[in-house]
């Protein structure tokens, strides 16, 4: 072991729900858990204002607040909390084997288990409006945002399965839903087309793309293009959801940890383990159907639970 590494119990890979949920844990059992947050210290909710379905808060409460307090409690435990990325891993696929990592290309640490909770990316178009109101408008999370857009008219793009289920949850909750697919059919499968289709306040117009999102601090409409006639027109419009699909933050472990062909990784039944002995993963990393603070929560919890256990064996 050189001068610069670092042996360690437990190991969380990421400062989402899920990181700090399983850093609760496993600081309360002892593992003395070291977290490195990686460059989105919070993860993803640190990209929105109002979080209103975490179960605690009854009058909702800020996305970043919810993280910080998440953090104060995880630290309150003792998790050694570093703001660091992981950029390489030498993962051991014996029980009882050392893993490495290296953080930030520089300093090497030598875990006894590890918690991956990376989490996913949603996939946004680009567009600079669009990005500059994330958060003022422009979403990609019907479950969470669409109740903010109550009595309303959005716009949902894409035309896979969660763009379909995005629209059909809307139309639930909006005056009127309009969905853009960029080709003239959807690729959403049959019985999801069938229910957008089948609802009355969802219209659907193909072959059509987003061409910018109006609006100086809100969104107030968006311009849409005919991507064959090359004709543009304006929607007035509340909401924007982005539905062209999440990536999960796995490049680092590709080759090492089993994943599915989307990049998502594959966990042992209803446990958190993956395929290589002592490494668990949790959140939106290994959950491509929920995907939401709550339920990145509770498989925290359940990584930690498992490396325990785990750890536990191995005396
Ligand atoms: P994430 O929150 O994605 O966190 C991943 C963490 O991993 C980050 O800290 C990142 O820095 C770190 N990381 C990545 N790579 C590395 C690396 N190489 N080394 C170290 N660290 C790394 N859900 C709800 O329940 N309610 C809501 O209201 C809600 N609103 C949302 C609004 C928006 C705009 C978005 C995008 C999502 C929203 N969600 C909401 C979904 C929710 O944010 C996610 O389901 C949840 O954050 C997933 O948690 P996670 O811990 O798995 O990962
Ligand atoms: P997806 O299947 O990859 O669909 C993405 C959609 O976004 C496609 O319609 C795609 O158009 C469109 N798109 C991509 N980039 C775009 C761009 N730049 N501009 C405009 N449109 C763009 O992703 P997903 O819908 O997130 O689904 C991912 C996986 O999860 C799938 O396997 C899906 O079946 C599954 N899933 C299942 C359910 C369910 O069963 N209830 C729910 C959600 C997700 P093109 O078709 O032209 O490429």
């Amino acid at each position: 072991m050189s001068e610069n590494t670092e042996r360690i119990e437990c190991l969380i890979i990421g400062s989402g729900p899920a990181g700090y949920t399983a850093a609760i844990y496993a600081s309360r059992a002892d593992l003395k858990p070291v977290m490195y947050t990686g460059l989105q210290m919070g993860g993803q909710l640190t990209t929105t204002t109002e979080v209103d379905n975490f179960p605690g808060y009854p009058n909702g409460t800020d996305g970043t607040m919810m993280m910080e307090d998440l953090k104060k409690q995880a630290e309150r435990f003792g998790t050694d909390v570093r703001f660091g990325m992981i950029t390489k891993v030498e993962l051991s696929d014996k029980v009882g084997g050392i893993h490495k990592v290296i953080v930030d290309d520089s300093k090497e640490i030598e875990a006894e288990s590890v918690i991956i909770s990376t989490g996913a990316t949603a996939k946004y178009l680009g567009l600079e409006n669009e990005q500059r109101l994330i958060g003022g408008g422009v979403s990609a999370c019907a479950t969470c945002d669409g109740f903010f857009y109550k009595g309303q008219d959005v716009v949902v793009v894409g035309g896979g399965d969660t763009a379909a289920e995005e629209a059909t949850y809307l139309a639930k909750l909006c005056k009127k839903v309009t969905m853009l697919v960029r080709r003239d059919e959807m690729r959403a499968s049959k019985a999801m087309q069938h229910r957008v289709m089948s609802t009355e306040n969802l219209e659907v117009l193909f072959n059509s793309e987003l061409d910018d999102v109006l609006g100086e601090n809100v969104v107030e409409g968006v311009r849409v293009v005919n991507n064959v006639s090359g004709e543009k027109h304006d929607i007035p419009v509340m909401g924007v959801f982005i539905a062209i699909g999440h990536k999960p933050n796995t490049d680092l472990f590709k080759g090492v940890i089993d994943m599915d062909d989307t990049g998502y990784i594959i966990t042992e039944g209803k446990s958190t383990k993956t395929n290589i002995p002592g490494v668990f993963a949790a959140g939106d990393v290994q959950d491509k159907e929920y995907r939401q603070a709550v339920t990145a929560a509770g498989t925290g919890c359940m990584a930690a639970l498992d490396a325990e256990r785990y750890l536990g064996s191995l005396n």
